[in-house]
């Protein structure tokens, strides 16, 4: 029998240490999973070794369990998931979803689709080509997001025929996250609207591989004052685990919930209050949200 029982995931990639960014994105999951009785895992998506921080995953564990964000079961390493990747792509391949592409970026479209360059030369490609699978041009994908609201993507025109494996010979995000999110039975997930263009192609390829769609809910990501996603990239501070009660403070602000009391300054004592406190309707809609209003400081 299928289980309705709420699983959910903080999946972060280990490019960095926690920044106020993706303390928003682990808590909100958290919460949400807490708050329906539901279980609550860690995924650490080490699946891109050029881009990672040595020291980064452990950093990130350290701090969530600073920030009392605890989960249930062990973390999964996507590191250690090759084979259920490979596994994922042959049953891509013998049900005839994929074809290989060695076009460049000069070559890609505006889309990032080859158009009808590669697949007919299947047999002649040199290597290193990348994976990818066949999207119909007809293909849309329509789904309810549980903040942002009903979403359609003419993915077939959009953003057809994307990448599974890269040239380079690394999974893309796309499909670990898919193969991820099945395999852990996940069915609801809480994550950034920097996501909400990659959920159709998940959804999509969820109805390959026959699995179950989870539902979404994005949440708007956080801007600095000049409308830039927090992220390492654009120098967003770590946070640090001495100020983890005011950190979960800012983060249940930017949520819009309410705010613990005053005088309340343990983390588990206010990850408890959130918890019973936690209302998704009051979660802001759009997309972006910045941290200060921009001119201030
Ligand atoms: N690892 C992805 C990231 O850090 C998030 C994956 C997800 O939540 O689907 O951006």
């Amino acid at each position: 029998p299928v289980s309705t029982a709420y699983r959910g995931r903080f999946a972060p990639s280990p490019t960095g240490p926690l920044h106020l960014g993706s303390l928003i994105a682990a808590l909100a999951s958290y919460l949400d999973a807490r708050a329906c009785n539901g279980t609550w895992l860690v995924r650490m998506e080490d699946l891109d070794p050029p881009r990672e921080q040595p020291g980064a995953a452990t950093a990130i564990l350290q701090s969530l369990e600073d920030h009392a964000l605890t989960w249930d079961e062990s973390v999964l390493w996507q590191s250690d998931r090759h084979t259920a990747y490979a596994d994922a792509l042959a049953d891509l391949d013998r049900s005839g979803h994929l074809f290989n592409c060695d076009c460049t970026r000069a070559i890609l479209g505006p889309n990032g689709a080859c158009g009808d360059r590669c697949p007919p030369r299947q047999g002649e490609l040199e290597p290193p080509a990348a994976t990818r699978i066949t999207v119909p041009a007809t293909t849309e994908v329509s789904f309810i997001d549980a903040i942002q609201g009903q979403q359609r993507c003419p993915l077939g025109s959009e953003l057809p025929d994307f990448t599974l494996r890269r040239k380079d010979k690394l999974y893309a995000y796309q499909l670990a996250v898919v193969v991820d999110d099945g395999f852990q039975d996940i069915n609801r997930i809480v994550r950034g609207s920097d996501l909400l263009d990659s959920t159709p192609r998940q959804h999509y390829l969820q109805q390959c591989l026959g699995l179950p769609h989870p539902v979404y809910a994005h949440f708007p990501v956080i801007t600095n004052a000049l409308g830039q996603k927090f992220s390492k990239q654009n120098h967003a501070p770590a946070i640090t685990s001495a100020q983890a009660a005011s950190n979960l403070r800012n983060a249940l602000a930017f949520l819009q919930q309410e705010a613990p009391p005053q005088d309340m300054d343990q983390p588990p004592d206010i990850l408890a209050f959130a918890t019973a406190h936690w209302d998704l309707q009051r979660v802001p809609g759009g997309t972006a949200i910045a941290a200060e209003p921009p001119g201030e400081g």
